[in-house]
């Protein structure tokens, strides 16, 4: 593929957040200063001080020289966030950067050279995403990651969750469920609004070890979600799926009252929900959603 293949795409991304102007033009430059004969000042002269600024800080970023271990993870974190200066969208291009070169990592062929970078994305970009709230990006860099460096575990879980889509039909059971809790509400006199997905493998992974359960204890693939206006509408919510549904012991948190460290709020439980199915079910307002 041409040069121009990658930051154009690194742009699309950018677009797709809806962020700035100038955030868009970064991402088709990102990378102008460290792999051609244009100079810094010639950005400036041409795009001017900001980007300037956001394009230093990204190549910046680049040459930091990362340890790949648990234990520096946050070290290395506060060092990017360090060199981001004072600002965020330095970070955000990184990401876009790193997200697109993940989603085109199968043309390295050096397997020890893709393993090393898949690393580095899982200890550093997504847990760094996963801190500034950039939740979709983390999501997909974990998975691919996860294929990458536990290509038989991650293969594992997906034909159990194929086994468990066949014994109990349990993805073509999303809307249906979605209506029931709807309705189970709105009885209730609560409007909500309520949407399913499927997990994905790296987040059941981290659960199986979480909870030290084995592959075949595996019974739930799908989640739901439980959007309300306010606060006190959200633990009204809970208390109408836990007196309709048996909740599972032990599974509730409540991140409303104690909020994640990157702001995120709301309440988790699992219950044997609607048609007798094992659901994972979060409860939210529309600002913490956003
Ligand atoms: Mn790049």
């Amino acid at each position: 593929e041409p040069y121009i293949a990658h930051p154009l795409s690194v742009a699309a991304i950018l677009a797709d957040l809806r962020l700035d102007l100038e955030s868009i033009v970064t991402g088709l430059l990102h990378d102008t200063v460290e792999d051609t004969y244009v100079t810094l000042e010639d950005v400036r002269r041409e795009f001017g001080d900001t980007v300037a600024l956001l394009v230093d800080g990204v190549t910046k970023i680049s040459q930091i020289k990362f340890r790949n271990s648990v234990e520096k993870q946050g070290e290395n974190i506060r060092k990017m966030i360090v060199s981001m200066g004072k600002d965020v969208r330095v970070v955000l291009v990184k990401l876009a950067d790193r997200l697109h070169n993940m989603r085109t990592i199968d043309f390295i062929s050096n397997q020890e050279k893709k393993k090393r970078i898949a690393l580095e994305t899982l200890e550093l970009y997504a847990p760094l995403s996963e801190r500034i709230g950039m939740q979709q990006i983390k999501t997909e860099l974990q998975d691919i990651c996860f294929g990458i460096l536990n290509p038989d575990i991650r293969e594992s879980i997906v034909q159990r969750f194929k086994s468990i889509e066949l014994e109990s039909g349990q993805n073509k059971l999303i809307p249906q469920i979605i209506n029931e809790l709807q309705k189970t509400l709105e009885v209730q006199g609560l409007k909500a609004e309520v949407s399913g997905r499927k997990k994905t493998p790296y987040s059941t992974w981290m659960k199986m070890k979480q909870k030290n359960i084995s592959i075949e204890q595996l019974s739930d693939i799908i989640a739901f979600r439980v959007i309300v206006n306010n606060v006190e509408n959200c633990y009204r919510a809970l208390g109408i799926i836990h007196t309709t549904y048996k909740m599972i012991p032990d599974t509730f948190q409540d991140f409303i009252s104690t909020p994640k460290n990157n702001g995120y709020q709301s309440l988790h439980t699992v219950v044997i929900g609607p048609l007798l199915q094992k659901v994972e079910i979060q409860i939210r307002t529309y600002k913490m959603h956003d």
